[in-house]
């Protein structure tokens, strides 16, 4: 026997022990940008949430510090802050990026498309998590699903909209793609941070804007302003997201990577049920403080427009751009797989069952 080879390897293997118990007990801290401004309601609770979930399960081994828009000053930059190192986190919506990274939008949300259940279906069985990879892995980024809005309402309207032509010349806040879809029928269409949104309809800056739902449009106050509050077509399952700077995640051990993984799971969980709950308690609150808000929907006319042009605009992308093409088919096809339970389930029960 080789005694100094014994004794080398002796030494490695001891080394070896050494710096995996150092790993476990080191601790690291990552540093999140939200889109959100400070206290914002349910996006801004998933974030902090998200946070002690991390440090309670990995024991203060990984810690996230959350900064809020007012502390970067870059709530629409939060893709660029990540994929540059300069926060390993962010936690925004990814069609805020169409300018930098168009085929991200589709994973926030497809007007006409799936609902949050759906949506979730896809991401973690449909395949949607891989096409979402796909296109963030050449910027040395993972993106996660970071919670779900529910249903979106199609906005706050200062007058009724009764036809196609009353959509001509609106100065409305819409993002995504159904700012594009609005804008190929007259609108002028804008993104306002969250944090300017009130004043801009106020002043008339904008005639109409679409934020989210009762449980974030109320804290706003858009229903003192505009009276009309019509459903949605454009967000159907509006999903958000966790973005990490891939250095990050590969800089982090198994454990810790996974507890990340759990926590931002769990914490967009809890916003998708929390956004019902609140949205709920909202929508009964405004109806009995605010009798002159009106609810209404789209006459077919406003709709079958607002479709026809999301189909032919979906097929122009799908026609410029294979990876584009690959997410909107794969959406397109889980629909078509999905739904037709969704209508012998949900549906029919909402509709035929359940009453009131
Ligand atoms: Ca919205």
């Amino acid at each position: 026997m080789n005694l100094r080879k014994s004794f080398f390897a002796a030494v490695a293997v001891a080394a070896s022990a050494f710096s995996v118990s150092a790993l476990a007990q080191e601790t690291h801290t990552l540093t999140l940008a939200q889109t959100w401004g400070p206290n914002s309601p349910i996006l801004g609770e998933t974030t902090e949430h998200f946070a002690d979930m991390v440090e309670s399960m990995s024991d203060g081994r990984l810690k996230v510090r959350v900064d809020a828009s007012n502390k970067h000053k870059a709530p629409f930059g939060i893709f660029d802050l990540v994929r540059t190192g300069q926060y390993d986190m962010g936690h925004t919506a990814s069609y805020y990026y169409k300018g930098t990274i168009p085929n991200a939008m589709y994973f926030t949300t497809i007007p006409f498309g799936l609902i949050a259940p759906e949506m979730y279906a896809w991401f973690y069985h449909g395949g949607g998590m891989e096409l979402m990879q796909k296109v963030y892995e050449p910027y040395g980024v993972l993106s996660f699903p970071g919670g779900n809005t529910g249903n979106q309402m199609g906005g706050w309207f200062r007058k009724e909209i009764n036809s196609v032509e009353d959509l001509q010349g609106l100065k409305m806040r819409t993002p995504g793609f159904a700012g594009e879809v609005m804008s190929e029928l007259g609108v002028a269409v804008t993104n306002i941070p969250p944090g300017e949104l009130y004043s801009a309809l106020e002043r008339g800056t904008i005639d109409a804007l679409e934020w989210v739902a009762p449980a974030l449009d109320f804290p706003m106050g858009f229903h003192q302003i505009a009276k009309y509050y019509y459903s949605g077509w454009q967000e159907p399952g509006a999903e958000v997201q966790f973005l990490i700077n891939n250095k990050t995640w590969n800089k982090l051990p198994a454990d810790l990577q996974e507890i990340l993984r759990v926590a931002m799971r769990t914490a967009a969980y809890d916003m998708y049920i929390q956004s019902v709950h609140e949205s709920s308690v909202a929508w009964n609150k405004m109806k009995e403080d605010y009798p002159d808000v009106t609810h209404k929907v789209f006459p077919p006319e406003v709709i079958d427009a607002l479709r026809e042009t999301t189909d032919r605009l979906l097929e122009e992308a799908a026609a410029k751009d294979p990876l584009a093409k690959e997410i909107i088919t794969s959406q397109r096809d889980y629909l078509k797989q999905v739904r037709p339970w969704i209508n012998i389930s949900d549906k029919a029960y909402l509709n035929s069952v359940a009453g009131e």
